[in-house]
């Protein structure tokens, strides 16, 4: 290509403002929200970074196939719509909607799993393991060991420990392992692809073991970038054609449309599996609702059919994929710790490399988000023991593998000058960083306690007066 910008391929079609706030409106608000980012009112916040689920904008394409959608309980034309999008994107042929991607965890997994069994993915998303712990089973991680090394440059390090996985079935049983799963992109190690080869490998293990294997397909479209920009032979390819080529190696797939569906709400479950199908839907009418709306109102469908469509563009994915990247080298450049290379969703900043004086257990990454918050009113989202610490039998708690804070970029809301701004407040945090301090938890839930924690400043009485 002739010029090195990537620019936004869209122009600004309705706009919306955003808050901007002194300091001090900033500090109250985060003491009234118990130091958790999650408990603050959006008007509280000007860059919006804590997740990119449901987050985005829509394009004017989609907006009109919500005004043209079908609101009929039964058989409507936008789930037909959406299904025979799913079909052509996925292979699957039963397709279930739900309202979001946890949805369909927690129907595949209720239908599938029995107490002590074991669900085997690269790294678990927050949500899939809780609905796996929630029927009493076991999630275990086996990503590569270069996904748990934020300074590792790899281009695959969302890919699955296929030794790890052998291990796994040996030491368990395949009748202990009702299924096998594979995060794409992965999430919670930094939003890093999986290769198509890997996918491979893990597919075929699966089958050998009669195991049925399904994808957590939130970002397929983004790992279909990953996968054509840096594995062999793939450079030639649409992401079309990659994303169909992943989803044949699977027997199924969980998805939140709030990711690469390109929409505000939605998700489905995906599967070849008939009998495993009818089993779904049935828990479907039960908590959702009928199987051709799934707790979505038609114009949801609408958006998703839509949005699914677009989310394979190329045009789109370079720039997607081109603009985290510019947020992460610039970082780099800068001499920020991030977990390399940047995901394609968001950058995570590595806390524990950036905070050695703050201890796991005083949760270095809160302590980071919360420092962002203050400065510049970004918003990011703890990815570390505060997510995912477990309770150790002597009553303490056992840290989570890395010290994250992700900022996770919306789809096709914010301009480069938003990320300017962005880089311009991490770094000011930066300069300061020894002075930053931890945090303690005084409340917590018993499960994703991230959501609702509430935190106080643990006060380092030796250093300061
Ligand atoms: C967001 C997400 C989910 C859950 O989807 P929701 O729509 O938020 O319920 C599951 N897995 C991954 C990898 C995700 O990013």
């Amino acid at each position: 290509m002739k010029f090195k910008t990537v620019i936004e391929p869209f122009k600004i079609y309705a706009t919306q403002s955003i808050p901007l706030l002194t300091s001090e409106e900033r500090t109250r608000a985060l003491r009234d929200a118990g130091y958790n980012l999650f408990a603050l009112d959006a008007d509280r916040v000007t860059i919006d970074l804590l997740t990119d689920s449901g987050t985005g904008a829509m394009s004017s394409r989609q907006w009109a196939a919500m005004m043209d959608a079908d609101e009929s309980y039964a058989g409507s034309r936008s789930f037909h719509d959406f299904a025979d999008c799913v079909r052509d994107i996925t292979g699957f042929s039963e397709i279930i909607p739900t309202h979001q991607g946890r949805a369909a965890e927690k129907i595949l997994f209720a239908t599938l799993l029995n107490a002590g069994d074991v669900v085997p993915n690269n790294t678990h998303f927050d949500t899939t393991r809780a609905n796996i712990e929630y029927q009493g089973a076991v999630a275990v991680d086996l990503v590569r060991k270069e996904g748990l090394d934020p300074a590792v440059e790899a281009p695959f390090k969302g890919d699955m420990d296929v030794e790890a996985l052998k291990a796994c079935i040996a030491e368990h049983g395949k009748e202990r392992i009702p299924l096998v799963m594979m995060t794409i992109t992965n999430n919670s190690g930094g939003g890093q692809p999986v290769s198509l080869e890997n996918l491979r490998q893990v597919s075929a293990i699966c089958r050998e073991s009669g195991i049925p294997f399904f994808l957590d397909a939130c970002r397929f479209a983004e790992n279909a970038w990953f996968i054509r920009e840096r594995e062999e032979g793939q450079s030639g390819r649409t992401p079309k054609e990659i994303a169909k080529d992943v989803f044949a190696l699977a027997d199924g797939c969980t998805m939140s449309a709030k990711k690469d569906g390109l929409a505000n709400m939605g998700g489905f479950l995906a599967m070849n599996d008939k009998e495993l199908a009818r089993q779904c839907r049935n828990l479907l009418i039960l908590t959702e609702g009928f199987p051709t709306y799934g707790g979505l109102a038609g114009r949801d469908l609408a958006a998703v059919a839509q949005g699914l469509k677009e989310v394979l563009d190329e045009e789109y994915l370079r720039y997607r994929i081109g603009s985290t990247a510019y947020v992460g080298n610039s970082l780099t450049e800068a001499g920020v710790p991030i977990v390399r290379p940047p995901g394609g969703h968001a950058v995570y900043i590595d806390a524990k490399a950036l905070l050695p004086h703050i201890p796991p257990h005083q949760y270095p990454a809160q302590a980071l988000a919360t420092a962002l918050y203050l400065s510049g009113g970004v918003r990011g989202c703890e990815i570390g023991s505060v997510m995912f610490g477990k309770k150790s039998p002597d009553g303490g708690e056992i840290p989570a593998p890395m010290e994250l804070v992700r900022l996770a970029i919306p789809r096709r809301t914010y301009t480069q000058s938003h990320m300017d701004y962005v880089i311009e407040v991490i770094l000011e945090v930066v300069k300061r960083a020894e002075t930053l301090q931890g945090l303690r938890i005084v409340e917590e839930a018993p499960w994703l306690r991230h959501f609702t924690a509430r935190f106080e400043p643990v006060r380092r009485t030796s250093t300061r007066a």
